[in-house]
């Protein structure tokens, strides 16, 4: 299943728009560009001779997006954002439903640093990403719902014996993901009591509204499944290959 490449183009072209896409989104320094590069460099080794295997796109600055094959028969763009925190706004409008809807979004890989000391940060960014799909979900009404966007949550840099294993990574964010949720709650109830303003139970809550814990699985009752897989894409570590197939099977 491993990319039969073809060539890799800008985003934004004609003839590129219609494909099917899959959002890297994840934290500065987390990996995204890396796999992006890791991704391209595979396809390009599978190109034909007589394919041009490199673009000199990729020489000056990281391409926004490259476009890949899943199967002879599937092409899909792998857009790449800024994981900067003033960006962020923008990373999270590929979310939307207008917007996903003209990207023909499938699936979003959120990259972390699983060797990083500590996950509060990737946590608190994941928390919005996931916020963001599950406000998508119940935007539309019956039939017109948007289409349900699967979230892989790719624990990056395994090859390093600090990093955390997957499952660690797993239930380490559910934690985080809790404590955000209730902090936020807390400090949406302040500022609403001060404006006098009705509060929208469970608007800006994530997951199965009033629970105790957060649990990944809540996020079903939202068609938003996540799935936690560890990897590495430099070093000597378990690589990229599990990550390919969770994306070649979802586009
Ligand atoms: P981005 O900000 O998410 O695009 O992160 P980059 O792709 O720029 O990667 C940040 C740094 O992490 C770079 O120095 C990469 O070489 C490094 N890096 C990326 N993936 C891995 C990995 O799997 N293992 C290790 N050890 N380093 C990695």
């Amino acid at each position: 299943l491993f990319p039969f490449l073809l060539h890799y183009l800008l985003h934004g072209q004609s003839s590129t728009s219609h494909l099917p896409s899959v959002l890297l989104l994840g934290p500065s320094g987390a990996g995204k560009t890396a796999l992006l590069s890791h991704f391209e460099r595979r396809a390009a080794a599978a190109t034909p001779d007589d394919q041009p295997a490199k673009s000199a796109t990729h020489t000056s600055q990281s391409p926004l997006s490259i476009e890949l094959s899943a199967s002879p028969s599937t092409t899909f763009l792998l857009v790449d954002t800024p994981g900067h925190a003033k960006l962020r706004g923008h990373a999270l409008s590929h979310l939307s439903p207008a917007t996903s809807k003209a990207e023909n979004l499938r699936a979003v890989v959120f990259v972390l640093d699983a060797a990083a000391d500590d996950l509060a940060a990737a946590a608190g960014y994941l928390y919005d990403v996931l916020l963001a799909l599950q406000k998508r979900a119940g935007s539309g009404h019956g039939s017109k719902a948007p289409a349900a966007v699967p979230v892989l949550v790719a624990a990056n840099k395994l090859d390093l014996f600090t990093a955390l294993p997957a499952a660690l990574v797993r239930s380490q964010l559910e934690a985080e993901l809790g404590r955000i949720r209730s902090t936020r709650s807390r400090g949406l109830l302040g500022a609403e009591e001060e404006a006098g303003a009705a509060a929208e139970e469970g608007d800006d809550w994530l997951g199965e509204y009033g629970s105790e814990k957060f649990a990944f699985r809540q996020m079903m009752e939202f068609d938003v499944e996540v799935e936690v897989l560890g990897g590495s894409v430099v070093g000597e570590g378990p690589g990229a290959d599990k990550w390919w197939r969770w994306i070649a099977e979802r586009v």
